[in-house]
């Protein structure tokens, strides 16, 4: 199977290869599971001082990513990588779990970071097909956007993760929170690892497992639950959390 390649426009890329290049990413890396090309707009600026970035027109405070190299280094990127180009910015639609299953069917991706007050609007209107926000407040470039969106995306292709590790049990993976783990000590400063764990019946484990995450979704994250639909068997377990929640609150 081809890798699936990011192509980054930065004007940082040691800072995207870094973080890329440890752990499960960089595992995929070397399994050719994804491959990682960056260009910096620097490198097609023509002036004397290789200037990325120019007042902003009407004035005001900052600068603004000059234009021409910007398109170029773009332009440059598209002739390798027939990818869609999405354009990390606060102003973008909220990366979550569907848009990371949405872009993990991808083949190819162009990640475009910008630095400074932003980039040039006709950029946006030439060269992006989609603009994505990692949340709502200001980073000061794109550069931490793209490496969430690559690493969120890596961890969903084929190959990435090992049986042990499965995207399968993570939160959001089924419109949950992840369930709490627990590994050894079995006792750690007076607490101790529930007992159900530790039974070896997988079947109440699956169902203590599944409880909490429906009774961690409730209390943390009501919307999660809002848009999904439970089964019955979920239901009941939930209401039984509930219940317990209730009765424990109560009494303190
Ligand atoms: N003036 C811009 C605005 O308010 O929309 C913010 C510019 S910000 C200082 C510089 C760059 O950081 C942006 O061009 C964008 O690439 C990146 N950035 C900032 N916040 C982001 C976020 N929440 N998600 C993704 N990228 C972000």
């Amino acid at each position: 199977m081809m890798p699936m390649r990011f192509d980054v426009i930065t004007l940082f890329p040691e800072l995207v290869a870094s973080v890329v290049s440890g752990g499960v990413t960089g595992r995929a890396m070397e399994r050719s599971i994804i491959g990682l090309k960056s260009w910096n707009p620097r490198d097609f600026s023509t002036d004397v001082h290789r200037t990325v970035d120019d007042r902003p027109y009407g004035g005001g405070p900052g600068m603004v990513m000059k234009a021409d190299c910007l398109l170029q280094a773009i332009r440059a990127a598209r002739q390798e990588n027939p990818g869609k180009v999405v354009y990390l910015s606060p102003q973008g639609m909220p990366l979550n779990q569907q848009l990371v299953r949405q872009f993990a069917t991808e083949d190819n991706l162009i990640l475009l970071c910008g630095r400074y007050e932003g980039i040039d609007e006709r950029i946006i209107e030439l060269e992006v097909d989609m603009e994505c926000s990692i949340g709502d407040y200001v980073l000061s470039g794109g550069e931490l956007g793209a490496m969430v969106l690559i690493d969120a995306v890596t961890r969903l292709l084929p190959g990435t993760l090992g049986h042990d590790d499965s995207a399968a049990q993570d939160s959001f993976f089924d419109g949950l929170l992840d369930c709490p783990h627990y590994t050894r000590p079995d006792e750690l400063e007076g607490l101790s690892v529930p007992a159900v764990l530790k039974s070896g019946n997988h079947a109440d484990i699956a169902r203590w497992r599944k409880q909490q995450a429906l009774g961690r979704t409730w209390q943390r994250r009501p919307d999660l639950l809002k848009a999904r639909q439970l089964t019955v068997s979920e239901q009941a377990l939930l209401d039984d959390y509930i219940n317990e929640f209730d009765r424990s609150t109560k009494l303190h």
